[in-house]
């Protein structure tokens, strides 16, 4: 890991999860990039979830310097995840913009999905993953053991459970996975000490942020439109729940999107 320059003013930040290609942001997608870089935060994943926000994020990485994309379907439009749909993400991931597959996972609680055709989806999207070498952002909710047992059982290693809002042990067994653990919003919020208490059980080597935009918006916006510029307010509240200067925080989360996504420190 990089060793944190405590002389440097200024650390660049990385936002992992956010979704500039959803309709709520789609269409100003310059300005929150341009709002993003004022806080500092100078890349960002832009990750997609259906056919169209695939195609936007790969609009919108090829478009922007720092900005990457991931691509793949959520748990709740799986129902729209075709043989023909899994065969064009297994081509657009070769794009050299594409830094990993998701989100994929299980949601068990909008449940607009029946299971199994969500586990068959999740199982695609990582064996898709595993082919080409990328790492897999893993969305669960209401699903542990079963997001569990599908990531083990597919002997992948390399991927993020985004905007993590379990228990320390959950987050535990997915550390015992080779599994990185990204925290949103969801963090800073009054009630998550669950979720903080989590953050503490993290090695500084496998935490990452995210704001899962234009969802999660972060105190003190929460309710609002959330933006790329707002992992700021997360990075804040993590710093001061794990007890370390934020500057330092910013470098580490940078420093292990890097090595996870971009294959470099
Ligand atoms: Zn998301």
């Amino acid at each position: 890991m990089a060793i944190y320059n405590s002389n440097k003013k200024l650390v660049d930040g990385y936002d992992t999860h956010t979704h500039l290609n959803d309709d709520q942001l789609f269409h100003d997608v310059p300005a929150y990039i341009g709002r993003a870089h004022e806080f500092r935060i100078m890349e960002m994943n832009i990750v997609g979830f259906d056919a169209q926000s695939n195609q936007r994020a790969l609009q919108i990485a090829e478009a922007h310097e720092g900005v990457y994309a991931v691509l793949g379907f959520q748990p709740e439009d799986t129902n729209d995840f075709s043989d023909a749909a899994a065969q064009t993400l297994g081509e657009q991931i070769k794009n050299p913009n594409v830094v990993g597959v998701g989100e994929t996972g299980l949601d068990y609680y909008w449940d607009t999905a029946s299971h199994d055709v969500q586990k068959a989806a999740f199982e695609k999207h990582l064996a898709l993953a595993k082919a080409a070498d990328l790492p897999v952002i893993i969305h669960n909710r209401d699903a542990f053991s079963d997001v569990y047992d599908i990531i083990k059982q597919s002997g992948i290693t390399k991927g993020v459970m985004h905007s993590f809002s379990g228990t320390p042990e959950q987050a535990q067994k997915f550390i015992d996975l080779g599994m990185h653990i990204s925290f949103s919003g969801v963090a800073t919020f009054k009630k998550a000490q669950e979720v903080r208490d989590a953050a503490k059980i993290v090695p500084l080597d496998r935490i990452l942020v995210e704001t899962d935009a234009p969802y999660l918006a972060p105190v003190p916006y929460r309710g609002k439109q959330n933006e790329p510029a707002f992992v700021k307010f997360v990075l804040d509240s993590l710093a001061e729940t794990l007890d370390i200067p934020v500057e330092k925080l910013t470098d580490i989360t940078r420093t292990n999107g890097h090595r996870l996504f971009l294959n470099h420190e």
